[in-house]
């Protein structure tokens, strides 16, 4: 059966081949259906009329008549725009045209009577509306003061025309040419039971709205239809291939664990260490490949509990590999845990990619035979010529720096996967862990070794330079180490560096008494090492460096976290980078240094930083201030869907609705044969032929 909405957008009337390049360029718009699918983003009530006498610079979009008594052109070369002054017997107000100044000269016709429509500000003390869309009154129908829906646009699009109204007016078209309503995408039981408008219908009332009602209405069953398939999806196929895969089977706590839990721990283990780890070992002996996410915050230890379950793979007989996402990172890995192994006959090796020449060989062949035991690397443990003997346990650390296509090259290194835990010490918000992996295992590490105080968070202004030096004095002079560390954001990176290197040699001025360092990710591996290593072994005082130590480094004796700029940074990065402190016995302080002039989202991430230390509120604060798609890691962990209309932490509740809703159908219809669901499975079978099972490579 042919399917109209599948049709290339070119053949919509008004698109053609140009705009249908645009179109698919700049909003992903290929096909009628994929235009249907493109919904307003807010809707203005064009029945209101105000009178100019009421404008103000506060109001959002209004409407408003006007004649238009003069019209002059003001300005010179970028500052040159067109006026027009306008008046309705209550007031005058300025309407502004900085761009097609020419075109719209000619068409603005004095002594007319327009309807305006714009947002209102104030310039020169007074009302101004720039670009407003005008119409004279005469070409006004009806339905135009109606609830109009707006589109998003590029500033592209709009150049060639293709603004909001025009979208509003292709969407009409299309329904203008679609001969009979599509097909309803949910069962009849369903539609029933929650009271939900019919697919033809929603899809009407989103764009062509006569009234707020139907809005709520047509808003209401789209997200709850697309929710509810991405959460059939997981529940479906996700649970049972999880159900079905096979794995390794570790079936003995060997002479390795053994030893190293009666003679190397370095510490007691926490109860949730224990905890998790008994989990894992549940995993590792259940005849199915793990696939476990282990959330805990900064500094709960989650690399001992990577190296003891590696242990348990080295005692069945396979070989374990654990992934950092930097070389420092890696390095430090390594050498903990060669610590921590003191004596036990385990070959570890570490493997980045400034491991060169004969070492490397070496290294790489050892992989191969199976004498390395536990391999520590960088991405450089994915490139082909590594290859494991019988790889049986990946652990993968911090893991948002991965990419989702990094991590399926890890998986394919075998033909039996390996048991894969996924570490992060960015909690992943329960609503969006459920969207995200569904029936993923998640253990989560929710207790800190004992003896830790809590960083004290303070935020300063940057005016006040000097008691944030005395500061950093008396602590150094308690035998204390201070972090000082300036943001280094890609686009800028050439004054990100001078920033930093003004800001070392201002602190070394500041305190020629002690010792300074600097690291940025800009130095050879071998210097920026060299400086690491000074500062772990309590050489050097006050490291200043970018973002590089972000991840993972641990120098317990450091107390004081200086963040420079802190409005340049995300919530979650600055919680990466206060967990670099507080790993010690001592009190230790976060200071968050800003500029004066703050805006909002930032004045409300420094106040979250000050009065929470857990990572899971500060996770969903995030997720709530800059929406699931900016979230550090879920780019890449896999969300594997767009979507249209819902919102993951707007309609958290509607998630969790529909969650129990597809969870009772995959329960009463265990064979997916029941008539009545039919169309659920069309539509599931249909949504995975062009999705990758992101939830197998997690
Ligand atoms: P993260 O979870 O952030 O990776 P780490 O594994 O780096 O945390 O551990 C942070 C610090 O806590 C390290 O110095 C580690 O040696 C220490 N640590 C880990 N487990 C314990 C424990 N059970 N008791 C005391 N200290 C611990
Ligand atoms: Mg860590």
């Amino acid at each position: 059966m042919f399917d109209i909405t599948q049709r290339d957008i070119k053949y919509l009337v008004g698109v053609g081949p140009t705009r249908a390049d645009i179109l698919s360029r700049d909003l992903n718009i290929k096909t009628f259906h994929d235009l249907l699918y493109y919904f307003p983003y807010k809707y203005i009530d064009r029945s209101k009329l105000y009178s100019i006498c009421e404008l103000n610079g506060e109001m959002a979009y209004v409407q408003f008549k006007g004649e238009i008594i003069s019209v002059e052109t003001i300005g010179e070369g970028r500052n040159r725009r067109l006026v027009a002054h306008v008046s309705d017997h209550t007031g005058i107000v300025d309407l502004v045209w900085f761009q097609g100044i020419k075109y719209v000269q000619k068409s603005l016709k004095p002594h007319t009577l327009y309807l305006i429509f714009g947002k209102p500000s104030v310039f020169g003390g007074r009302i101004n509306v720039s670009h407003p869309d005008l119409s004279t009154m005469d070409s006004l129908s009806l339905s135009d003061l109606g609830l109009q829906a707006y589109y998003n646009t590029s500033e592209k699009m709009k150049r060639s025309g293709l603004n909001s109204a025009m979208i509003s007016k292709l969407v009409q078209n299309l329904f203008d040419q679609l001969k009979e309503p599509l097909a309803e995408t949910l069962p009849e039981h369903i539609l029933a039971k929650y009271k939900l408008a019919p697919l033809m219908e929603s899809l009407r009332m989103i764009h062509f709205p006569k009234n707020n009602e139907e809005i709520r209405r047509a808003q209401y069953r789209l997200k709850f239809e697309e929710l509810f398939y991405i959460q059939l999806n997981i529940i479906r196929y996700a649970s049972d291939r999880q159900r079905r895969s096979r794995g390794f089977v570790f079936s003995k706590v060997g002479e390795m664990f053994n030893s190293f839990y009666n003679h190397c721990l370095p510490f007691p283990l926490t109860g949730a260490q224990k905890r998790v780890i008994k989990e894992i070992r549940g995993d590792m002996g259940s005849g199915r490949q793990m696939n476990r996410l282990l959330q805990g915050d900064v500094g709960s230890g989650k690399t001992l509990v990577a190296l003891m379950t590696s242990l348990l793979a080295v005692d069945n007989g396979y070989q374990a590999c654990i992934m950092a996402p930097t070389e420092i990172l890696a390095e430090q890995h390594s050498h903990t845990i060669r610590e921590q192994l003191s004596d036990l006959p385990v070959r570890l090796e570490l493997l980045t990619g400034s491991v060169k020449g004969k070492k490397r060989e070496e290294i790489l062949n050892g992989v191969q035979t199976g004498e390395v035991k536990i391999l520590v690397g960088t991405h450089a443990v994915l490139e082909d010529t590594v290859l494991f003997k019988n790889l049986g346990f990946v652990v993968i650390d911090e893991q948002h720096r991965f990419g989702v296509a990094q991590r399926a090259r890890l998986w394919n290194k075998n033909v039996i996967p390996p048991h894969v835990l996924v570490m992060t010490a960015t909690p992943i918000p329960r609503t969006l862990a459920m969207t995200l992996y569904g029936d993923l295992d998640v253990s989560v590490i929710d207790e800190l070794p004992p003896g830790r105080k809590p960083v004290q968070t303070l935020h300063m202004f940057d005016n006040r330079r000097k008691s944030l030096y005395d500061g950093m004095r008396q602590q150094i002079g308690l035998g204390r180490q201070v972090y000082v560390v300036y943001p280094l954001i890609k686009e800028n990176e050439k004054l990100d560096l001078l920033d930093l290197e003004k800001g070392f040699e201002q602190i070394q001025a500041q305190f020629p008494e002690f010792r300074v360092c600097m690291v940025h990710g800009k130095m050879k591996p071998a210097e920026k090492d060299l400086e690491m290593k000074r500062f772990l072994a309590g050489e050097s005082n006050i490291m200043v460096a970018t973002t590089v130590i972000e991840v993972g480094v641990n120098v317990p004796n450091a107390s004081v976290m200086i963040i420079q700029n802190a409005e340049r940074f995300g919530l979650s990065q600055l919680h990466q980078l206060r967990g670099r402190v507080g790993r010690g016995a001592d009190q230790s302080y976060c200071i968050l240094v800003t500029g004066n002039k703050l805006s909002e989202i930032t004045k409300k991430r420094i106040q979250i930083m000050t009065e929470t230390n857990d990572g899971f509120e500060i996770a969903e604060a995030d997720l709530k201030l800059r929406g699931p798609g900016d979230l550090e890691g879920t780019q890449q962990s896999g969300l594997a869907f767009d979507l249209h209309i819902a919102n993951i932490v707007k309609d958290s509740q509607l998630l969790e609705y529909v969650r129990n809703i597809a969870h009772q159908i995959v329960e009463e219809d265990t064979e997916s044969n029941h008539p009545e669901n039919a169309i659920l499975w069309q539509q599931l079978a249909k949504m995975r032929k062009d999705q990758i099972n992101w939830s197998e490579i997690s």
